[in-house]
């Protein structure tokens, strides 16, 4: 029996009805629905039949976004196998860590990746590459038959299907262990999450789930956003995707005229280097109807910059984690527009309380950890059950983020516990004071951070990118209008290059510390 569309297999089978629809497109490449399936269905049987991949056994996938990225992925879950997405941008020592971690028997790599790891006793398929550092995945491939199904297999809802890797913005990545059932939501979660936005915007939701949309990814795919919120919920509907090798604005400009994309989805960084972006107004990009982001804090000022630059597009910020499978809370249309400082309401399968650091409930408006119950929520750690026990407790996850949910139950990110300056007993949430500094029409880019003080225990300073001029005296004479005084940094420094951001958006801020104040 099926348990669709509760497995991945099903959601696969299912997308091959859309048939000679545009599926992906990477530069001058591009595949339909059809095609894909049949690349992953044959790539599924080479695995099984070639390299003896097994249900439960971990394959790893170490690419930039390629359209082989998908169908390995694809390919690796329609057999029961469990998927390993590693970072691109990892080192080799990364990369090791994350095969040894994940004991992954097998490794689908690019050419890139694959010189990196030269040498690495495991064995490995690799693409897009002129040398010899492992099977070559046409010649795995072989002939692709018109008729390949997929091979048998026997996969429920509650197995394991990916291990994606967290950003690693609060310390070592850990890896997510997500099942067939979180992946089966997801994309569901998303619609729902969407079709509500429309409505929110007082457009009809049946109307703009019948027109085809193209979005362009602009993150990568393995991190949960770019796979669960993004490729999935594409594969889910039928409609197109376009990938880019690496983020740019001015490339994005010219996608989104070239395949007239009709969505943007990655994290807000991309949003305000889009719009500040000095070509913005050469290139034809009327048919953008949404820009959709999360991942990391939207300052406000992002909103009303895109409200005021993009007329009549709909904004929306999305909240979740690794281990949300991607989109758990999500605020678009007016709501959005009435409250720009909040990441909105649950979706429809997700529950949410506010606890103080004992696990217990507090009332409703008060500041606390975030904690999140429901089907997306991921079965745990992979290997490491302490960690496990700690932020999946009786079902609820433990965001490690401090929110509060007001009256009418939209919630607000105050900051993530462990970024907080804690400046003689008084918190100062950095988050806050980075959206401050936003609101300053001189700001590019803002990281606030603690700077040990022998009196106060720690003192506010913060690191920016400036767009025009500016003195530190100025920004400061700016921000006692809004925050208090001991919210105010007390040491600006300027930032030439961009901020150092993980492709998740995240700011690099133990970096950018050690930059300002060395050790
Ligand atoms: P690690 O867990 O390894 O330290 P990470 O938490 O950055 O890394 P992810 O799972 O990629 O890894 O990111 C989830 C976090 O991103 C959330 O806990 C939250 O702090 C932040 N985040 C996600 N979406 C938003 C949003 N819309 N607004 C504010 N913060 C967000
Ligand atoms: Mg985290």
């Amino acid at each position: 029996w099926k348990h669709a569309p509760a497995t991945f297999r099903a959601l696969l089978e299912n997308s091959a009805f859309h048939g000679d629809k545009e599926f992906v497109v990477y530069e001058d490449e591009r595949l339909t629905y059809t095609e894909h399936f049949r690349l992953a269905a044959t790539l599924a049987h080479r695995l099984a039949d070639s390299f003896g991949v097994r249900k439960g056994d971990r394959v790893a996938i170490a690419m930039r976004n390629y359209p082989e990225w998908i169908v390995a992925f694809s390919a690796t879950l329609a057999i029961g196998a469990v998927a390993v997405p590693l970072n691109a941008w990892w080192t080799r020592k990364e990369l090791e860590y994350g095969l040894s971690d994940s004991g992954a028997t097998l490794l689908i790599a690019d050419g890139e990746r694959a010189t990196t790891l030269a040498g690495i006793d495991i064995p490995m398929i690799v693409n897009r590459s002129s040398g010899s550092l492992g099977a070559d995945w046409q010649e795995v491939l072989g002939e692709i038959s018109p008729d390949v199904v997929l091979p048998p297999a026997d996969i429920h809802p509650e197995d394991p299907a990916t291990i994606f890797y967290t950003s690693g913005t609060t310390g070592h990545p850990k890896g997510a262990l997500g099942s067939h059932r979180n992946l089966g939501q997801a994309p569901m979660s998303v619609v729902y999450a969407m079709t509500r936005g429309v409505a929110l915007t007082g457009r009809d939701p049946g109307e703009s789930l019948k027109r085809r949309r193209i979005t362009l990814l602009t993150v990568p795919l393995f991190h949960a956003t770019g796979c669960f919120a993004v490729l999935l919920t594409t594969m889910f509907s039928g409609n197109g995707l376009i990938l880019m090798y690496k983020w740019d604005a001015e490339s994005a400009l010219r996608l989104i005229e070239r395949e007239k994309i009709t969505g943007l989805s990655g994290v807000p960084t991309n949003a305000w280097q889009l719009l500040s972006h000095p070509a913005l107004g050469s290139y034809d990009i009327s048919t953008l109807s949404g820009v959709s982001y999360g991942g990391a804090p939207a300052p406000p000022k992002l909103l009303e910059r895109l409200t005021e630059l993009l007329p009549g597009r709909t904004p929306s910020n999305g909240y979740g984690m690794t281990e949300t499978t991607a989109l758990a809370i999500y605020n678009s249309g007016q709501s959005y527009q009435d409250r720009p400082g909040s990441i909105g309401i649950p979706l429809a399968v997700v529950d949410v309380k506010v606890c103080d650091l004992s696990g217990a409930e507090l009332p409703r408006g008060q500041v606390g950890e975030l904690c999140l119950r429901g089907p997306i929520v991921i079965m745990g750690y992979w290997n490491r059950p302490d960690a496990t026990a700690e932020t999946i407790v009786g079902g609820w996850l433990h965001t490690g983020d401090l929110a509060r949910v007001d009256d009418e139950g939209f919630v607000y990110i105050v900051d993530r516990a462990k970024d907080m300056v804690i400046r003689g007993g008084e918190n100062v949430y950095c988050a806050e004071v980075e959206a401050a500094l936003f609101d300053h029409p001189a700001i590019d880019d803002a990281a606030v951070i603690g700077i040990p003080d022998d009196e106060l225990g720690e003192q506010v300073g913060a690191i920016v990118k400036l767009r025009s001029p500016a003195t530190q005296e100025e920004l400061q004479a700016f921000l006692k209008e809004t925050l208090a005084p001991f919210k105010i940094p007390v040491r600006i420094w300027f930032h030439e290059s961009d901020l150092p951001r993980n492709p998740g958006g995240k700011i690099l801020k133990t970096h950018l510390r050690r930059e300002v104040l060395g050790g």
